[in-house]
């Protein structure tokens, strides 16, 4: 076999939201573009913002001698500092350029963050539904996750089986808000009372847990909700991020980590991190990127047409009695499945073309995901063919 025998098993275990979205470019070329209802992949369908183009064309017009060189592996100061300027809006504690490091996505950002953590064999706790990479990235880099439920009823954090899951081998939680795949954000009360439970833990166990605040859907918050700074509640946290999502720049591969300033040691962290983004390959976040986001951390996508578009299919689907959080964040439903098997349910739905993935996938089977990032003329669309779903189910 030319594989290592645990890609071959990852392979196996494959994502379901990638085997979905290539069932759905089968049926796509089968039945025409315009019959298939594809609700997989957060890969968002609108386009980055006016400002971002002409800031692109301004560079490509008056290109400065070095611009394509390297750099230093934490990414320019400028760009930095503007995220840094931008991060303190909403930081009581005023972050510094010195406290960021650019990366290639949130996803880059997350493995520099574990690597430069974890010993072998620390435990990363994750909160199910998750996202489905956070087992790869936590065990790329020697990792174990630790799977604990969200509270079924919110999807809020459960801090007494987050409680029980922590122990001497526990490093870290990873915590996502606006969450992906159930839009649900997390208050600061939930923040506040997890920093409690970690700091009497901590000491108890006489270690640092670290929190990993994963936001790339922070600016996608709706009905005037705003997603609380970690940093504000916690202290041993990092926040990682990109603009994959609030500029719509997901193939561009640009966004950043950032330490809390107050966390212990964090200038070493903070070297960790660099060093870490060096070998592993991404050396630092792309030139190009670095240059245009410096000027851009106020802009973003059309967030009202994000939340007509939730509201158009929460509204629709509850009206047919499908059950759900109504979500304040990101671009996700996650409805209850009207069958108990929550895969049987979106063979089901793929019978009416409409493509969904099944909540087996995020570590939280009898539910499905929902992805309402793309075109309002395609949700608008599918409705009849819900309906018909509904119907079938006796919903
Ligand atoms: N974290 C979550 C929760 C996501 O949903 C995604 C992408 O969908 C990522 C991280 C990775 O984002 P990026 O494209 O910036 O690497």
């Amino acid at each position: 076999m030319a594989i290592a025998a645990k890609v071959s098993q990852c392979l196996e275990q494959s994502s379901w939201i990638r085997k979905m979205f290539e069932q759905g470019a089968q049926l796509r070329a089968r039945l025409g573009e315009d019959r298939v209802f594809d609700f997989t992949i957060g890969n968002p369908a609108v386009e980055p913002p006016a400002a971002f183009h002409e800031a692109l064309r301004q560079l490509a017009n008056q290109p400065e001698p070095g611009m394509h060189r390297y750099m230093s592996n934490a990414g320019y100061d400028e760009t930095r500092a503007a995220v840094a300027d931008f991060l303190n809006q909403r930081s009581v504690r005023p972050l510094s350029a010195e406290q960021v490091v650019m990366t290639c996505g949130a996803g880059g950002a997350l493995n520099v963050v574990l690597k430069t953590l974890l010993n072998p064999g620390d435990e990363v706790i994750i909160l199910a539904p998750y996202f489905v990479e956070y087992k790869f990235y936590i065990d790329n880099h020697g990792g174990v996750p630790r799977v604990v439920n969200c509270l079924a009823d919110s999807f809020l954090p459960d801090l007494t089986a987050i409680e029980q899951a922590i122990g001497p081998n526990t490093k870290a939680i990873i915590l996502n808000s606006p969450n992906n795949p159930t839009g649900v954000i997390y208050p600061q009360t939930s923040l506040d009372a997890l920093e409690a439970l970690l700091q009497r833990k901590g000491e108890e166990l006489n270690r640092t847990l670290y929190v990993i605040s994963d936001e790339p859907y922070a600016r996608l918050a709706y009905d005037g909700t705003e997603v609380p700074c970690v940093f504000n509640s916690i202290r041993n946290a990092i926040l990682v991020t990109s603009h994959s999502k609030d500029l719509a720049l997901p193939g561009e591969r640009i966004g950043y980590l950032a330490a809390n300033p107050a966390m212990e040691e964090v200038d070493q962290f903070i070297a960790g991190a660099v060093f870490c983004n060096r070998v592993l390959g991404f050396v630092n976040a792309p030139a190009l990127m670095q240059r245009l986001v410096a000027g851009l951390q106020h802009e973003s996508v059309d967030i009202a047409a994000y939340q007509e578009k939730r509201d158009l299919l929460y509204n629709e689907l509850t009206a047919l009695g499908f059950s759900m959080v109504k979500p304040q964040g990101g671009f996700y439903l996650f409805p209850r499945s009207p069958l108990a098997d929550d895969v049987a349910f979106v063979e089901q739905a793929q019978q009416h073309n409409i493509l969904l993935v099944p909540g087996k996938g995020f570590g939280a089977p009898g539910y499905f995901r929902i992805a309402y990032c793309i075109d309002r003329a395609v949700i608008e669309r599918s409705l009849p063919a819900w309906r018909d779903l509904a119907a079938e189910l006796g919903c």
